[in-house]
This record gives C-alpha cells, sequence and structure tokens, in this order.
C-alpha cells in the first residue's frame, strides 16, 4: 500500500491589528493555538511587531502598516495575495474590523474564525463573545476548547538584549535595586489622571521613579521628573527613549507599576509586577483590569456619567473631568501600600 507523502500543515494566521494593549492581551490566545496548531503567524501594525516577534507562541510576524504605506484597497488587495500564497488553513480574527475580515477572506484562507459581533457572513466559524469576561477570556473564546484556555495572563517574551540594554539605561541615570514607574499618558485625554506629578514627589522618598510612554508622553513625562529631580529625588523620563519590551523589562523591574487604564497596564500584567490601575472615563467591568492578587484599582464608585463611552473620550464632554480629578493623590497612596510592594523585607 503506497504510504501518502507528507505535506507540511500551514500554521494558523491570526490577525491582530489593534491597539498595543489589545496585541498583549492576545498572547494566551495564540498560546492556546500554538498549542493546537505549533507556533503561528500573526499579521499586526508595525508598532506592535517587537511585542510578538519574539514569542514562542509565534514562528512569524507580517506587517501592516493600515494607517499608513499599506492603507487602501490595492494595498489590502495585495497583502491578501501574499497571505494566500502561505496557504494558510485557518485565520483566527480577534479584532473585528471589516478589513480584518476582508483581508482573510480576499485571501481565501479556507476556515475563518471570528466573533458574532464582528462580519460573520466573511467567517466560516463564529464565536459569541460573553461581554461580562475578561477581554483575555473573551479572546480565548476563538479557540473554543477549554483544555487550549492555558494561562490567563499575557505573556511577553525578553531577550536578553532588552534586558542589557534597560540595565545600561537605569545604571547610567543612577537607579539602583527599588524602582516605581509610572506611566501618565494615554491617547484619550479623559483616561489621564492628573496628578502623577504629586504622587511622584511623595514616593521620591521610598524609590527611584521611572516614567515609562511613547515619545508622546515625553512632555508629560519631563513635567513629573523634572518636579521629582527638583526637590531631591530620583526620577528618569523614559518616554520615548527605549523600545517597548525594554519598557516592559522596567516595569519588570519595578516594585510597582502606577498606570492609567493604558498599554503599560496591560505590560505589567504580562511581566507579573504588582499594578495599580486608575480608571476614570472607563471602567475594568469593560475587561480590561488588572487581574493578579496583589494589583489594585483605583476609581470613582458612583459617579452617574461613568463609564461616559467605550475608548474614553478626547476630554471630559461635562468639562468637570470628575471621574479622575476626584481620585486623590492619598487614595492612590493607599492603593500601593495595599499591594505591599514597598514595604521593607526586613
Ligand atoms: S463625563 Fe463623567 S466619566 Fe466621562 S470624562 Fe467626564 S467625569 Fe469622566
Amino acid at each position: 500500500m503506497p504510504v501518502p507523502a507528507t505535506r507540511p500543515v500551514p500554521p494558523a494566521l491570526v490577525i491582530q491589528t489593534a491597539f498595543l494593549g489589545d496585541v498583549v492581551l492576545t498572547t494566551p490566545l495564540l498560546e492556546a493555538l500554538a498549542r493546537r496548531h505549533g507556533p503561528v503567524d500573526v499579521v499586526t501594525t508595525p508598532a506592535a511587531v517587537a511585542l510578538v516577534e519574539t514569542h514562542p507562541a509565534v514562528r512569524r510576524v507580517i506587517s501592516y502598516d493600515k494607517r499608513g504605506k499599506d492603507r487602501g484597497l490595492a494595498q489590502l488587495v495585495a497583502l491578501a495575495r501574499t497571505l494566500r500564497a502561505e496557504r494558510y488553513a485557518v485565520a483566527y480574527l480577534p479584532h473585528r474590523s471589516l478589513r480584518t475580515a476582508a483581508l482573510a477572506w480576499l485571501a481565501r484562507i479556507p476556515k475563518r474564525v471570528g466573533f458574532r459581533d464582528g462580519w460573520p457572513l466573511l467567517y466560516t466559524d463564529v464565536r459569541q463573545r460573553a461581554t461580562s469576561d475578561h477581554e483575555i477570556d473573551r479572546l480565548l473564546a476563538l479557540a473554543a476548547a477549554r483544555e487550549d484556555a492555558g494561562p490567563r495572563r499575557p505573556s511577553l517574551r525578553l531577550t536578553s538584549a532588552d534586558r542589557t540594554v534597560t540595565e545600561q539605561f537605569l545604571r547610567e541615570h543612577g537607579v539602583g535595586e527599588t524602582l516605581v514607574a509610572l506611566a501618565p499618558g494615554s491617547i484619550w485625554g479623559s483616561k489621564r489622571w492628573p496628578y502623577f506629578t504629586e504622587l511622584a514627589e511623595r514616593l521620591a522618598a521610598r524609590a527611584a521613579i521611572v516614567v515609562v510612554g511613547g515619545s508622546e508622553d515625553a512632555a508629560l513625562g519631563e513635567g513629573t521628573t523634572a518636579a521629582v529631580r527638583r526637590s531631591g529625588g530620583q526620577a528618569i523620563n523614559a518616554c520615548g527613549r527605549l523600545t517597548l519590551r525594554e519598557s516592559a523589562e522596567v516595569i519588570r523591574r519595578a516594585a510597582v507599576l502606577v498606570t492609567n487604564d493604558s498599554a503599560p497596564l496591560h505590560f505589567a500584567q504580562a511581566v507579573g509586577t504588582p499594578t495599580v490601575a486608575i480608571f476614570g472615563s472607563t471602567v475594568p467591568a469593560f475587561g480590561f483590569g488588572p487581574r493578579g492578587p496583589r494589583d489594585r484599582v483605583v476609581q470613582l464608585d458612583g459617579l452617574r456619567c461613568r463609564p461616559c463611552s467605550a475608548h474614553g473620550p478626547p476630554s471630559c464632554p461635562l468639562g468637570h473631568h470628575l471621574c479622575m480629578k476626584s481620585l486623590s493623590v492619598e487614595d492612590v497612596l493607599l492603593a500601593i501600600e495595599e499591594t505591599g510592594a514597598l514595604h521593607r523585607r526586613d
């Protein structure tokens, strides 16, 4: 009897071109799929490539600059043609956009798994998103196998080069063992807590302060770190000066991260750093809160206008921004105490 020739099974493809935090929250799904199919290929934004290219659940990353050089129908069709040549057996589509659904359809991937509230007519397998779940669990529903659920926290693979560069950066700025990472930025203004500088000044007697974020947060970071240095404390503004994985390494080294509802929150979850997350116009019930036993959320309960939008508007539509302005430095310091992160070990 002739032995059938074995052809390598094409790996699964995941198309996730959402925000950086969403890409980090997709890593448990990547792990679950890698257990089923072997390491997967991922289409993602240029900014997010660095977050998944080193991940052991990932075979290859394809950059898709949907808002830049790859914008437009012709570029979408060209990418679909490239993907079609790979002959993927299955595509998982955590991002619910029409563009994502159309890309998998145009690539003629025979099995396309997406969510009911996406573009179900373009999928072959439709999954339900449980709105009550954490986003990690919603995304894991795409894998539809309990035994594949895997770790319920995100993960990042940092390289030894990431660690070396970060260590050097911190050493050059005289930062020792105990540091607190602050992430005061957010694309959406209503999600920014306005008292990070005062918090940094209060914390500076107990730890060095490192402000993390992108280059768009540099001015914010400079204001905070300059204030700490003026009062004799030690602070570095790392915004825009480190890569994403190096920023994650800063967070990994930190005793605690204090952050708004933004990507660094998910970085901290991925590297296991206790997190104090400050929520204003959004709420953890949207599915993007921290999940560790030592993590704390600071938010104002009982404010009737809250939450006021899914992402948080650029500024408070009512003008008072009470959801954030009512949260005091003392509230946040108390939450930091509750994490136990700065307790002396003697
Ligand atoms: S409307 Fe309410 S929840 Fe929205 S930003 Fe203003 S204070 Fe915050």
